[in-house]
């Protein structure tokens, strides 16, 4: 089982994520990586295949930015564990990241369609539909949130999900379908969390 955390507020969000990580790596992982919105009107994408601690030192000179962000630990199911497969993954367009604990049952299906309608697959991984799937749903004119929601419908299997988007950039989306890994919520003083397990 890999790990899952979130964070949103006006705290830096990269340290807070890198630490939630750390705290979630007793559940085994293959590659890490983390998803932050920058100040610019994109999402700045960090990951390592190995240990957390490798895509830390990557990060040593790196200026982080951004007061919200998503990351994850992952344990590969669909794809080898490396750098071009490990979370975030994004849609066609880099606004919509996504990382997700879980197996996407229908992702063939969902892939096929998706590729019919012009999306652009770069991993070899399951998830990778659901970023996908978000995006078509915001083209639509859905807020994220409804994007996310629309998503979350069309996905078969025990999923764990967090989004960010660019197009929404003060919000942060996740949703659990059946037993893939909790989701739980921390609430603190003009900040939320997000992670697959207390600590
Ligand atoms: N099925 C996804 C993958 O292979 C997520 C695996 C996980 O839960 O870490 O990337």
């Amino acid at each position: 089982m890999c790990g899952i955390v979130g964070y949103i507020g006006d705290r830096p969000a990269a340290p807070i994520l890198l630490d939630g990580l750390a705290r979630l790596e007793y559940r085994g992982y293959d590659s890490a990586g983390i998803a932050l919105p920058d100040l610019h009107g994109g999402i700045a994408i960090h990951k390592a295949p190995g240990k957390l601690s490798g895509l830390i030192q990557s990060l040593a000179s790196v200026a982080l930015q951004g007061t919200s962000g998503i990351g994850h630990t992952r344990w590969a199911t669909h794809g080898t564990p490396t750098m071009v497969n490990a979370h975030p993954h994004t849609d066609c367009t880099g606004n919509v990241a996504i990382v997700h604990n879980g197996i996407v049952e229908n992702f063939v299906e969902l892939k096929r369609e998706l590729e019919d309608t012009g999306h652009q697959f770069t991993s070899e991984t399951d998830s990778e539909v659901i970023p996908h799937l978000v995006e078509s749903y915001l083209s639509q004119g859905l807020s994220l949130q409804e994007a996310v929601r629309s998503a979350a419908l069309r996905i078969e299997g025990a999923n764990a999900v967090v989004a960010a988007s660019q197009r929404d950039p003060e919000r942060i989306v996740a949703f659990r379908l059946g037993n893939a890994g909790g989701i739980v919520v921390g609430y603190g003083e003009n900040e939320m969390l997000l992670a697959s397990d207390l600590p």
